[in-house]
């Protein structure tokens, strides 16, 4: 295949799979409750999971009925939607989320195998306003959760390498993904990154046209076999460093 006729192909297909672009400078948090358990090797070091004896408690989100139109609105990430000791509020969260037709929701899980529990009677092949994403670390994981996430009706999905703790193949599962984001972990005693892993996945992305967004580093990242410590406030700014750094690369080739 000749590089133009790649070029046009990349970009038709690039266009396909942003046709339904996130409004990201627009994200806001909606946590309508926090607590956890861990599920898999990704919670190790999950603040939430430890952080009190109650597993799981409603916030002050909890009451919030309304969102500005246009808003992109994420949760997931001090609990887990899915969560069972969340089934007997999600009904109640469902029904703002049909209210708020004009936003976006981003809802993140690693329990994606409960998706089915308390789903709203009129989800049909998914909500209009709703994208599914799943957190996968490790090859195991991505091959229990992404056929889930391919197989469930939903309207939008993502899937959010974070920590990534190993080289993962997910090519397989790209087609239908709307984007993908990777971080390495942030905690005290955070695992190692690997940034060859970053250039993998960017890799596996582009193929298929799906954007891939570097969000931090973690606290440990790897590059060229060198362990840095990356400080908290600088682990964004070295990650989109580094991002750069691929895409130079790719364009040299
Ligand atoms: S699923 Fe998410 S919030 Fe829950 S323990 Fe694991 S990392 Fe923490």
């Amino acid at each position: 295949m000749n590089r133009l006729k790649f070029k046009i192909i990349k970009l038709i297909t690039r266009r396909a799979a942003s046709n339904k672009r996130i409004p990201f400078r627009k994200l806001i948090v909606w946590e309508p409750w926090v607590g956890c358990t861990p599920v898999s090797e990704a919670c190790k070091n999950c603040y939430y999971a430890y952080r009190s004896n109650t597993i799981l408690e409603k916030t002050s989100d909890f009451a919030r009925v309304k969102f500005t139109e246009g808003k992109s609105v994420v949760t997931g990430f001090m609990s887990d939607w899915f969560h069972p000791s969340a089934d007997q509020w999600r009904a109640e969260m469902w029904r703002v989320i049909k209210d708020n037709p004009d936003v976006t929701f981003l809802l993140l899980t690693k329990r994606i195998e409960r998706f089915y529990i308390n789903l709203p009677d009129d989800w049909g092949s998914g909500y209009a306003n709703v994208i599914i994403g799943v957190t996968v670390e490790n090859q195991y994981h991505t091959d229990i959760r992404l056929p889930i996430l391919l197989d469930i009706p939903a309207r939008g999905r993502f899937i959010s390498c974070s920590p990534l703790l190993e080289n993962i193949n997910i090519e397989s599962y790209l087609k239908g993904i709307q984007y993908v984001s990777v971080a390495g972990e942030v905690a005290k005693r955070g695992r190692i990154l690997d940034f060859g892993w970053i250039v993998s996945l960017k890799n596996q992305c582009d193929k298929f046209g799906t954007e891939m967004f570097f969000k931090d580093t973690g606290s440990l990242v790897k590059v060229n076999g060198v362990v840095e410590k990356v400080p908290r406030l600088f682990q964004r700014r070295k990650a989109k460093k580094l991002l750069k750094l691929i895409k130079t690369q790719l364009h040299q080739i």
